[in-house]
């Protein structure tokens, strides 16, 4: 029986398409040859479902149909303008890519030479072009070691300098870094004692060297990624620890977090990797995707030797970068400013002047608000900006939208910070925010 005979006295839910007829729809079948029978299988029987609870009218399936599959992204990961005014938003992905990174990442995606060289048909060092963009970027380390992210770099380098023994770290520095994981327990894991030197606010370079002719193994220093001692406070600098640790011939390893490839005078408490080494360190630890602007990564910079060891260690294998992180890697190295360090460095005027063109398109009222450096470093320290202030009611609807927008419900205002978004989007942002308001009036009504 044809879906168009159905008599009108029957109940409409018998007008609803059926999956073959829609599977037999030619851009539905284009869609499912592209992106596979399962998935568009899904998008037909959720629009069948919309018509079920008479949310649509059978009449409006097929088109239903045709603009979920035309808006579909290719995973369940929604894209998202963060308007937060984090610009390493964890929850949201943390860095985003520069367009020559997600270039590289498509490049890499099929075969590739990641472990192969051309030129002579034989197996090559992996990673090499990554490892070499990396030596560019930080002359002062010998070589350079690459793995799934910053807690693996972490894990790997005690584990595999310090084993079963003793590693010394200050009390100050046995941080949490989120979603309760943290990083005592995480080197304590692979069995290497952690000894815990100083007091809470205060370690001195004699807590160090106490630990360290009482047959420490190595010293770690670990950078408060997230949080401040302010007060009554010390702490021994990189420069005062190399000299004792070189004489008793064990490694200063110093975890710095965030990735910094030279100082930022935005941020004049967050180390980077070049001093750290200058400083005396052996080896500097950092992740990729914090304010490198990278993908997922954990970088691990300096000697040679340790390098060596760390590279032979039977983990290293369990915690190599995979060939996407690797190109993504070296294309943020190379290629112009990340997206989190342009963020990082907009100007407010320009960010206030945004803000105001789009209030005179949509409304609501020009605030001064604070980005952040977010997830990974700077704690604490504000970043001045502006928001647009819009009611809290907007917020659930602009995550909704298309694309979605999240941005901060504070005090009854949706607050939307530009910072984090590329400017040429601000007219995507207020298509956006005039939908939702559009929807949100209808609701009221
Ligand atoms: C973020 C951070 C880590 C963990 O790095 P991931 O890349 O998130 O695994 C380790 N140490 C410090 C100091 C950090 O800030």
């Amino acid at each position: 029986m044809s879906a168009d005979a159905a008599a009108p006295e029957e109940d409409p839910r018998r007008r609803i398409p059926r999956t073959d007829h829609l599977m037999a729809d030619p851009a539905v079948a284009r869609a499912a040859a592209a992106m596979g029978e399962k998935v568009v299988l899904g998008v037909v029987r959720a629009a069948q479902d919309r018509a079920r609870r008479g949310e649509i009218s059978p009449d409006e399936v097929t088109d239903a149909v045709l603009d979920a599959l035309g808006t579909r992204t290719a995973s369940s990961l929604r894209p998202v303008l963060n308007a937060t005014g984090v610009v390493v938003h964890t929850n949201l992905g943390r860095a985003p890519l520069s367009p020559l990174a997600q270039q590289a990442l498509l490049d890499a995606a099929g075969y590739t030479d990641v472990e192969f060289d051309l030129a002579t048909g034989a197996r090559s060092r992996r990673g090499a072009a990554a490892r070499a963009a990396l030596l560019a970027a930080c002359p002062g380390a010998e070589d350079a070691l690459i793995v799934n992210n910053g807690a693996a770099a972490l894990a790997l380098a005690t584990t595999a300098l310090a084993g079963t023994g003793e590693v010394v770290i200050s009390r100050g520095e046995l941080i949490e870094i989120g979603a309760g994981f943290r990083l005592p327990d995480l080197i304590a894991s692979t069995g290497t004692r952690i000894r815990e030197v100083g007091a809470t606010n205060r370690t001195h370079l004699a807590d160090y060297t106490r630990a360290i002719d009482g047959g420490a193994a190595a010293v770690l220093r670990i950078h408060a990624s997230n949080y401040r001692i302010t007060g009554f406070t010390s702490s021994v600098p990189v420069a005062e620890l190399a000299g004792p640790c070189r004489d008793a011939g064990i490694p200063l390893i110093v975890d710095i977090g965030s990735g910094l490839f030279a100082p930022d005078p935005l941020l004049p408490d967050e180390p980077d990797l070049p001093s750290a080494l200058a400083d005396g360190a052996d080896l500097v630890l950092a992740s990729g995707d914090k304010l490198l602007g990278g993908p997922q990564a954990g970088i691990l910079l300096g000697r040679a030797d340790i390098i060596a060891r760390l590279a032979r260690h039977p983990l290293a294998r369990a915690m190599r970068a995979d060939k996407l992180a690797l190109a993504a890697i070296e294309a943020t190295l190379e290629g112009p400013t990340p997206p989190v360090l342009a963020y990082l460095r907009t100007d407010p005027s320009a960010l206030r002047e945004r803000t105001e063109r789009l209030a005179a398109r949509v409304g609501g009222e020009v605030v001064p608000h604070d980005g952040r450096v977010g997830g990974g470093g700077g704690a604490e320290v504000p970043i001045s900006g502006w928001a647009l202030a819009l009611p809290a009611a907007l917020a659930p609807l602009l995550r909704g939208g298309d694309p979605a927008i999240v941005g901060t419900v504070r005090d009854g205002r949706c607050l939307l910070d530009l910072r984090c978004i590329p400017e040429e989007l601000d007219g995507t942002v207020a298509q956006t925010v005039a939908a939702a308001l559009t929807e949100a009036q209808g609701k009221a009504d």
